[in-house]
């Protein structure tokens, strides 16, 4: 099994890289990419505790602002040393804590006081998600699980959503390439853009010099796994799987089960093993 996006808690998912490396053994991964957002930590320390059947890909996932939609661009088989990437990261942690202490203040606004610290306490350092703040306002009986919270307070729209000064597309591409990696745009269906938008977003990351498409991420239907598919098939694309693992108990997503790429693909990681 192959599985090129998941996380670890250096991000927004709740196993540390010692945990995880556990489960790619146990589910029977051959490769895997550990893409946290907008960190390199958690690579760093997987690299040493993955058994030597496992081959670690360097991967991360870059929050890109592009026409008002937040998306997410894998950096994957990147050079982790890379100084461009480097500062990228350091500018990125900048915005997502600027970011942080202004949904904190919003939801202050709604009774919830500390929100900022709370997140962090739940986090264990301070590269705080909106993930966090969600389970932050479970804890405090605000929302139900951590869907609602995104839905009452967190998602776009909402009183609790702050618009960030993330990277813009064609650099984010730029700074991967640089770094020697492969951009990949991630789970495209989640962006709920229509399909003339997810369109224009691919064609102009094809036009930065974007290299894939995530055909499957977590439980992609059929259904949009083969509209991808013919997406990047149009777009001269490569097609990468994850799952998008977070180690959430109540989610359906699990660790190196995502459904098989449609035959019409050409896998990302020919690149890499041939
Ligand atoms: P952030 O990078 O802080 O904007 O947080 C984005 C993360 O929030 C994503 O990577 C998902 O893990 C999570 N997320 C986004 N939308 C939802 C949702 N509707 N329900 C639960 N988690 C979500
Ligand atoms: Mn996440
Ligand atoms: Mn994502
Ligand atoms: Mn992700």
């Amino acid at each position: 099994m192959i599985d090129l996006h998941c996380h670890s808690n250096y991000s927004d998912g709740r196993l540390s890289p010692q945990e995880l490396s556990v489960l790619a053994s146990k589910n029977g991964i051959t490769m895997l990419a550990l893409t946290d957002h907008d960190t390199l930590s958690g690579v760093h320390e997987i690299k040493a505790l993955l058994e030597p059947a496992i081959t670690l890909i360097d991967g991360i996932e870059i929050s890109v602002r592009w026409k008002k939609h937040d998306i997410h661009i894998l950096g994957l088989n990147v050079n982790t040393s890379d100084p461009g990437l480097r500062q990228l990261i350091l500018s990125q942690q900048h915005a997502r804590r600027a970011r942080a202490l202004e949904i904190g203040y919003q939801l202050s606004l709604v009774g919830v006081e500390q929100a900022f610290e709370k997140a962090c306490v739940i986090a264990g350092h301070d590269h705080i998600a909106r993930p966090h703040f969600a389970q932050v306002l479970v804890a405090e009986n605000k929302a139900h699980d951590l869907g609602v919270a995104f839905k009452k307070y967190l998602a776009r729209g909402k009183s609790a959503y702050v618009e960030t000064n993330w990277v813009t597309l064609d650099k984010a591409v730029e700074i991967i390439k640089q770094a020697k990696g492969h951009a990949v745009i991630a789970h495209p269906k989640k962006y709920k853009l229509t399909n003339t938008k997810l369109t224009e977003l691919i064609a102009e990351f094809k036009t930065s010099g974007g290299d894939g498409l995530e055909v499957i991420s977590g439980d992609t239907s059929l259904k949009d796994s083969n509209q991808l598919a013919g997406l990047a098939q149009r777009f001269n694309l490569l097609s990468s799987t994850g799952s998008d693992f977070h180690g959430f108990k109540n989610s359906s997503v699990m660790l190196g089960r995502q459904r098989e790429l449609p035959v019409n693909c050409v896998p990302i990681w020919h690149q890499w093993t041939s």
